[in-house]
């Protein structure tokens, strides 16, 4: 075993264990994790000091998550954009390669709720190589997206062996694999994955930073890693009721992972998934952080603020109103919120 797998089954995820180290009441603890499934990895446990405080909320259970909240397990229609287990296939240029259904953490608000860590839709091997064979049959296929589950969950050698296969098939040039390990167990960026990442370029990483706390000195490591190795990183942030809807630690956030090499790829709206209503922000708030960030930080900290529109609609980026007519001049509301025109033809 390597050491990041050691550390891995070194886990929390035992219900009352975890209830008793951060005084949650051990029956509702007991009946979220008999509904979702639990897990703080040890670099968690040193980084939560509170159930409330922005990392407990992202990783520790809450009654809520079982409230009759309304919302639909899947709004995002992935099931019906899945032509085989291993294979969301909304755009036609690019493609979600599930690569496996384990996650070092759980996150509460996981838009894959209702199956990460579940047995009934664990993803061998096998059906992995059958979503191979899918990408392989279809051309119109540029870029493939490895998701999941987190995908670095795989040892080097299954990961080596997808990765390998994939470059085999000629239509696809960009490679992205988007995980949580660098805020949830940053030793599984060892030396041998950033030199095997690094040799199936163009790959981009995509990782999942929420807060400023995540940025730890072993996460700087692990950008520092893969960006040493040729490794594009982009970042990936989930707009979070009481753990980032707020100016000041959106700002820290970005330009700390700018200071990283992580270029802030995109703020999600959070999906309106079953069980994640209590971490819910307006979109009106969005809007009014997307436009404080773009009044203070470099542009290459501005995420994009996107909302995956439900029943598999698609992506959809929003701006603060910067448009107030067009025609022979437009007029055009600037960052402070001054009208401006500009000459258009
Ligand atoms: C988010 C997503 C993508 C990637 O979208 P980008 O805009 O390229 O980041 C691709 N496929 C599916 C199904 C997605 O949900």
């Amino acid at each position: 075993m390597e050491a990041w797998q050691q550390s891995l089954a070194a886990s929390l995820s035992a219900p009352a264990a975890i209830a008793a180290r951060f005084g949650l009441d051990a029956v509702a603890t007991a009946s979220v994790a008999s509904r979702y499934p639990l897990r703080l990895t040890t670099h968690l446990l040193e980084l939560i000091e509170t159930a409330d405080d922005p990392l407990g909320r992202q990783f520790l259970p809450h009654e809520h998550e079982l409230a009759a909240d309304g919302l639909a397990e899947d709004p995002l229609a992935e099931q019906q954009l899945a032509p085989l287990p291993a294979i969301v296939h909304r755009y036609p240029s690019r493609v979600l390669l599930l690569a496996g259904n384990d996650c070092a953490a759980y996150c509460r608000f996981c838009t894959r709720k209702r199956r990460v860590g579940c047995a009934a839709f664990a993803l061998p091997f096998g059906e992995l190589l059958k979503g191979l064979d899918y990408i392989a049959a279809t051309p119109a296929i540029r870029e493939v997206i490895l998701s999941g589950g987190d995908p670095l969950l795989l040892p080097d050698a299954a990961l080596a062996e997808l990765l390998e296969r994939l470059r085999r098939i000629p239509h696809v040039g960009v490679l992205r694999i988007a995980t949580r390990t660098l805020s949830v167990l940053p030793e599984r960026i060892t030396p041998a994955l950033a030199t095997l990442l690094g040799r199936h370029a163009p790959l981009f990483l995509t990782t999942h930073f929420n807060h400023p706390r995540e940025l730890t000195p072993a996460a700087d490591e692990a950008c520092a890693r893969l960006a040493a190795a040729g490794v594009p990183l982009a970042n990936q942030t989930v707009l979070l009721r009481g753990v980032n809807d707020d100016e000041v630690t959106l700002v820290e956030l970005c330009e700390g992972l700018l200071l990283r090499r992580v270029r802030p790829y995109c703020l999600h709206q959070l999906d309106p998934v079953r069980g994640t209503g209590h971490f819910r922000v307006p979109l009106e708030r969005g809007l009014e952080l997307t436009a404080a960030l773009r009044r203070t930080v470099s542009g290459l900290a501005v995420p994009h603020y996107i909302v995956d529109l439900p029943g598999g609609r698609g992506k959809l980026a929003l701006t603060p109103q910067s448009v107030v007519s067009l025609g022979e001049t437009a007029v055009l509301r600037s960052a402070v919120g001054e009208l401006v025109e500009l000459p258009n033809r």
